[in-house]
């Protein structure tokens, strides 16, 4: 039976006109993502939008192309407002406007609090084109920056709007919902589909269209995935020598930044991540070495105090919050002790092993040898090993 292939699209079959399309070639975005196939030929359209997207999904092209290319068909200042719920993500977004727009000629201005006022009233007395901001410091602009004012809005995004549906925004919102015209076109992006969000939907959009897309960063449902909270005293060091260990008839691959990506190892029952990888998109590759094609697999990340943050930044990706792995602390404890000792024990033996050959050939030191055994089959001194 032949195999069913995915049609993929291309950005100008979407209808993107060929200065967008430059910038598209420019940035490296050879083919559309999942979710900007579906939203930018509705968006073209002129429809409102609801979309369920994650970052990481391409969201924001998703929707800064349409609006771009809205912007040279009737160009004017204050032509977009994007609500975002941090300064972080309104600083993506405005660079993102700025990487696909500059070969049009695109104004942007970011409003975000912690900067000063008076640099953004001045970048605002440009009439940029597209204005990026949180709530609360784009009213604050609203009210008290001479001149400026949204009335001529033609789009208004708002995006990640579960969260921007907190107490402190939600005020904000209302309130600048006041002040732009109810002509125009919304798109409302969010991960999920709150009751909130479904009351803000019904309050800003009109008969949109819902567009859905999983994100590329999202795990199968086959992965069974956990985190066990372990203080960082109780972790040693150079796991990556374990990434050959082999459990009885089940695969585990313990994982370090050094197996990451990249590496060509075989698929696994279990991925224990040994440490949390600061780029969460690192955590999908890792995981992704089990569960493939299907199957069931499991994935237990050890947590410690230094790594929450970059933790939470997986949950967030994913979409999911992890289960906590069961275990007892006492019984865990007491082997850490045997552990211990048969790493010591381990360590002297490839020290001695090192020792002899040096003398025999003149050469390695210890350092070298233990590199050598964690996988570096040339001997080169590998600096990522160092951590
Ligand atoms: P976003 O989900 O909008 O935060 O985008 C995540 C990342 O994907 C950003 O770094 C974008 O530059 C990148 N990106 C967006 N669309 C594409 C595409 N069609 N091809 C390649 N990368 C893309």
């Amino acid at each position: 039976m032949a195999e069913e292939k995915e049609e993929v699209k291309t950005f100008k079959e979407l209808g993107i006109c060929e200065q967008l399309l430059e910038a598209c070639e420019t940035l490296g975005w050879k083919n559309p993502t999942k979710i900007q196939v579906e939203a930018i030929p509705h968006a073209l359209e002129g429809k409102d939008m609801i979309g369920l997207a994650q970052t990481g999904s391409g969201k924001t092209g998703a929707f800064a192309l349409p609006i771009l290319q809205a912007l040279l068909d009737s160009p004017q200042a204050f032509f977009t407002c994007v609500l975002s719920p941090t300064r972080e993500l309104a600083i993506q977004i405005a660079e993102q406007f700025e990487a696909l727009g500059c070969g049009i000629g695109v104004r942007c201005a970011v409003l975000v609090g912690g900067v000063d006022m008076v640099q953004q009233a001045i970048a605002l007395a440009k009439r940029p084109h597209i204005v990026v901001g949180t709530p609360g410091r784009l009213l604050d602009h609203l009210s008290n920056t001479k001149g400026f004012s949204l009335r001529m809005l033609k789009y208004l995004v708002l995006d990640e709007a579960d969260r921007l549906l907190n107490e402190d925004f939600e005020k904000s919102i209302d309130e600048i919902l006041n002040a732009i015209p109810r002509e125009r076109r919304t798109y409302l992006f969010s991960a999920t589909m709150t009751k909130k969000v479904k009351k803000l939907q019904r309050a800003c959009l009109r008969n949109p269209v819902k567009i859905e897309a999983a994100s590329k960063y999202s795990t199968v449902d086959t992965l069974k995935q956990q985190y066990r909270f372990v203080p960082a005293k109780y972790k040693s060091k150079r796991l990556g020598a374990l990434n050959k260990f082999k459990a009885r008839e089940c695969n585990i691959l313990i994982c370090t930044d050094v197996a990451s990506r990249g590496l060509d190892i075989p698929a696994v029952d279990m991925v224990i991540n040994y440490d949390i990888p600061s780029s969460s998109k690192d955590y999908i590759h890792r995981v992704g070495r089990t569960a493939r094609a299907g199957r069931s697999g499991v994935a237990i990340s050890l947590v410690n105090q230094y790594e929450l943050e970059w933790y939470i930044q997986i949950e967030k990706l994913i979409g999911k919050k992890l289960p906590e792995f069961p275990a007892q602390e006492e019984e865990v404890l007491l082997l850490l002790e045997r552990v211990t000792e048969a790493k010591r024990i381990s360590q002297m033996k490839i020290k001695e092993g090192g020792s002899k050959r040096r003398r025999k050939a003149g050469g390695d030191d210890g350092e070298e040898e233990i590199e050598r055994y964690l996988g570096n089959k040339n001997g080169k001194k590998s600096k990522k090993l160092k951590r």
